[in-house]
């Protein structure tokens, strides 16, 4: 069975209910609420021709003889009736409701299953809270004066995008309606005008599309450019709205990097300007190792409005999900993230090693271009047999994890030759716990 969803103006409308009790007085006060002129019949009572001239009626006798006339005589006169738990003699049903007037959600399985009708609707009505009936009201209102205004519809959406975004919501659920009011005439007063774009340095987490921040998610959906590195997941990507143009920055080979760097910069800067919003998707923390700051750093010298989503960091991630902690009380109280990037030359691995020596647990990012050399550093000041361990596409499907002494590492993670970016993990927490995956995959622990 397909239905035909509607919802029904049924304000001074003659509409029948037949039966008595509980059932038939829900049914009496949900017409009622709707403006309907309700006229109830009790089903010892009912007699044929009784429902003529009703709009809408509903049977809740629960009698089968009696739920048989009412049928075929509403049929016969077309119109719409419901005889209650009688799939079959049904030409309308009754959604699951969330109610935040003028907001109304509307939910149906066909029939299908009650249970999940109602237990999708309490989980639409943690998301929707009652803000969202005041909420609803106010853009409604913004949308009526931007209309009169003649401001153009795509002038109109951004507004209405900006409503979304902002804490009017928040300032709504904690009962500060002035300033939600205030909020939303400042977005309408800025409609009509030019308005540079925002850009967002927004973290996308190690990979597992369920380490995204909620406020990423946000971002994303209103984004009307996003520019990802390559390493970011196409179940992150799909948080972006049906506007957005992604940019894939990761791929452009061939360049210098930091030629590419003032590329991808200058692009953000120019898009900004012509009024749209730029979600920068960076993998892991925006802030670690990510060029984060020297972007920021440009923007901001630009005149372009910056904001920061931190992410899940691989640092901290990578070694979470291997099932290594990365302090533990009486083993190790710090930790150090370094770069393993630039590890070519003396001074870098000088930088490690002084590390090494400093911190408990040592992690180093992107190490595998030269594992070698900063495996044999960090033996000048460490044990041969301190745990390490390297971990490959964390927090994906692809996760590997290769453990071995310090001064085997190297030569154990060659051997693999695994895909995918990786990590290093230097310390005594790499053989604190049991050697085995701790949970699985995230995502698919949240699938159930
Ligand atoms: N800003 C990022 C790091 C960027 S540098 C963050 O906070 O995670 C890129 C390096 O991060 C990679 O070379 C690798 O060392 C590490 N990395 C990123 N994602 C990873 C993953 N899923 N598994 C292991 N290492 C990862």
């Amino acid at each position: 069975m397909r239905y035909y969803p509607v919802f029904l103006d049924l304000a001074g409308q003659p509409c029948l209910v037949i039966g008595e009790g509980e059932a038939a007085d829900a049914k009496v006060r949900d017409l009622v609420e709707a403006g309907a002129e309700v006229r109830v019949i009790r089903p010892a009572d009912y007699r044929d021709g009784d429902l003529e001239g009703a709009r809408l009626v509903i049977d809740t006798s629960g009698d089968p003889e009696l739920n048989l006339r009412t049928w075929r005589e509403a049929e016969a006169a077309g119109i719409l009736i419901n005889v209650m738990d009688v799939t079959d003699k049904c030409r309308f049903i009754a959604p699951a409701i969330v109610r935040r007037d003028p907001l109304l959600v509307a939910i149906s399985t066909s029939g299908e299953s009650p249970f999940l009708a109602s237990a999708l609707r309490a989980r639409l009505e943690r998301l929707l809270g009652p803000e969202w009936g005041p909420f609803t009201a106010l853009v409604g209102g913004v949308r009526r004066r931007l209309r009169e205004a003649g401001v153009p519809l795509e002038r109109q959406v951004r507004a209405y995008r900006r409503l979304l975004a902002s804490d009017i919501l928040g300032r709504l659920r904690r009962g500060d309606l002035d300033e939600a009011r205030r909020e939303a005439d400042l977005v309408e007063a800025e409609a009509g005008a030019d308005r540079p774009g925002q850009v967002a340095l927004v973290g996308a987490g190690p990979g597992d599309p369920g380490l995204l921040t909620l406020a990423a998610q946000e971002l994303l959906g209103q984004a009307d450019v996003v520019m990802h590195d390559a390493l970011v997941s196409p179940e992150v990507l799909v948080h972006a709205g049906p506007q957005a143009r992604l940019v894939d920055v990761g791929k452009r080979g061939g360049r210098e990097r930091n030629a590419e760097q003032e590329r991808i910069t200058a692009e953000m800067i120019e898009h900004a300007r012509a009024g749209l919003d730029v979600v920068r998707l960076k993998g892991g923390d925006p802030f670690v190792f990510g060029r984060g700051g020297e972007e920021v750093a440009e923007l901001v010298s630009a005149g372009i409005e910056v904001v920061v989503v931190p992410g899940v960091s691989s640092a901290i991630a990578g070694p979470a999900a291997a099932g290594i902690p990365l302090t533990l009380r009486d083993l190790a109280a710090s930790v150090g993230i370094v770069s393993g990037h630039s590890a070519g030359s003396r001074a870098d691995l000088r930088a490690i090693t002084r590390l090494a020596t400093a911190v408990d647990t040592l992690v180093v990012l992107m190490p595998l271009a030269n594992l070698d050399g900063i495996a044999r550093s960090m033996l000048s000041v460490l044990p041969a047999d301190r745990p390490a361990a390297v971990i490959y596409a964390a927090t994906t499907p692809e996760q590997r994890v290769v453990r071995a002494p310090l001064d085997l590492i190297a030569t154990a993670a060659a051997a693999e030759d695994l895909p995918g970016p990786a990590l290093l993990v230097v310390g005594e927490v790499v053989e604190a716990l049991p050697k085995r995956r701790l949970a699985r995959l995230l995502s698919e622990v949240l699938a159930g």
